[in-house]
């Protein structure tokens, strides 16, 4: 049985649909990630799962309890909020006991479960310091510790890590999803930020103005989106238009304005007719940079710009008026103006619809 089930949920705002007719099945122990811009309704679908907004209709559905009526405080759903909402006058202990009083559960249990929840975020040592003297990151893992002392059916994370500089918010998703998986919880957390959601999630909503887009691990996602927005939201992506000349079970020629291009067959989401048109989706990383002539899928190029970022360059490249992109690690300097040849493994294409966006 799933831990979280979303049956239809519709939601408008002043006659403006934010959701329409959204299902979800959340499985015991997933990390379930809500990915999207900002405004296509990640956190409302959030707060209807919390209580704290009204669902239009269809119905939320709680490890095999109908909660669709219930206000926040029945529903067993502790929340992580951006900004974290820690009480103030209260120091890092009391702010992981408050909910446990509210449950009037035993002392004994309440000092023993936030003495765990300390230790479990690594807080332990700042049981008595007051929350507004904490960094960031401190605050972060208190209302972490709040929210995981309450056991609820599912954990709630609204954009969780915004507030917070990148170093930390790399070492905070592993911390979160270690924690997680180490005490079995199920989790639904809503984030704009890919790096975050690839990272952490077992998978992936991707969402739009509207609901869901698709839904997958975060592998098969990155690797076949089903739309160029989904591509572009959950990475660097170029696009070429395409015509299919031929297809036979294992693969496909298309014709592009980079030239003849063969795409590889097996987990296509499109099945592609000759004579239609597509679009070929790939990422910069896929591409072989000077590559030999004789490659499969070379194309000729001209370096048009290079961006040196590190631990990889990013190489503009220009075939026959078509603007491409490459990622490289450990690269040699490429000069502009330079004509090479890049090639794009047949497998690193995903055929998609031409009508998509
Ligand atoms: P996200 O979390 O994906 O950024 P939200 O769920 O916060 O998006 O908002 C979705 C859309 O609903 C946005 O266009 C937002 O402006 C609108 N919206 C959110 N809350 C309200 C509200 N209380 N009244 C009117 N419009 C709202």
């Amino acid at each position: 049985m799933a831990m979280l089930e979303l049956r239809g949920v519709s939601k408008s705002y002043a006659d403006t649909p934010v959701l329409r007719s959204v299902d979800l099945s959340v499985e015991p122990g997933e990390l379930m990630f809500l990915l999207g811009p900002s405004g296509c309704g990640k956190s409302t679908l959030l707060r209807i799962v919390a209580g704290l907004i009204r669902q239009d209709s269809g119905s939320i559905v709680l490890n095999g309890r109908d909660v669709s009526g219930l206000p926040p405080e029945a529903r067993d759903t502790p929340m992580v909020f951006q900004n974290y909402a820690l009480w103030p006058h209260l120091d890092v202990a009391g702010n992981i006991e408050f909910g446990l009083k509210l449950r009037k559960l035993p002392r004994e249990e309440i000092a023993k479960t936030t003495r765990e929840m300390l230790s479990v975020v690594g807080m332990t040592e700042f049981a008595k310091r007051k929350v507004n003297e904490l960094s960031g990151g401190q605050q972060q893992r208190v209302a972490l510790a709040r929210a995981l002392a309450l056991r609820g059916s599912i954990l709630l994370l609204d954009e969780p890590l915004s507030n917070l500089d990148a170093r930390l918010r790399d070492l905070m998703r592993s911390e979160i999803r270690r924690i997680c998986k180490e005490r079995g919880l199920t989790a639904l957390y809503v984030t704009h930020d890919r790096r975050e959601a690839l990272s952490v999630g077992d998978r992936i909503a991707v969402m739009k103005v509207g609901g869901i887009l698709q839904l997958g691990t975060p592998r098969t996602l990155y690797r076949r989106p089903a739309t160029k927005f989904a591509a572009a939201f959950l990475g660097d992506a170029d696009f070429l238009d395409a015509k299919c000349l031929a297809s036979d079970g294992d693969g496909a020629v298309f014709e592009t304005a980079a030239g003849k291009l063969r795409v590889k067959l097996d987990d296509q989401p499109v099945k592609p007719e000759p004579n239609a048109p597509y679009t070929l989706m790939f990422h910069p990383e896929a591409v072989h940079v000077d590559a030999p002539e004789t490659a499969p899928n070379a194309i000729p190029c001209v370096v048009r710009d290079e961006v040196f970022l590190g631990e990889t360059t990013v190489l503009t490249l220009e075939s026959s008026g078509v603007t491409l992109h490459a990622s490289e690690g450990a690269a040699p300097e490429r000069i502009p103006g330079a004509s090479i040849f890049c090639a794009v493994p047949p497998d690193a294409f995903t055929i998609l619809p031409p009508e998509t966006r």
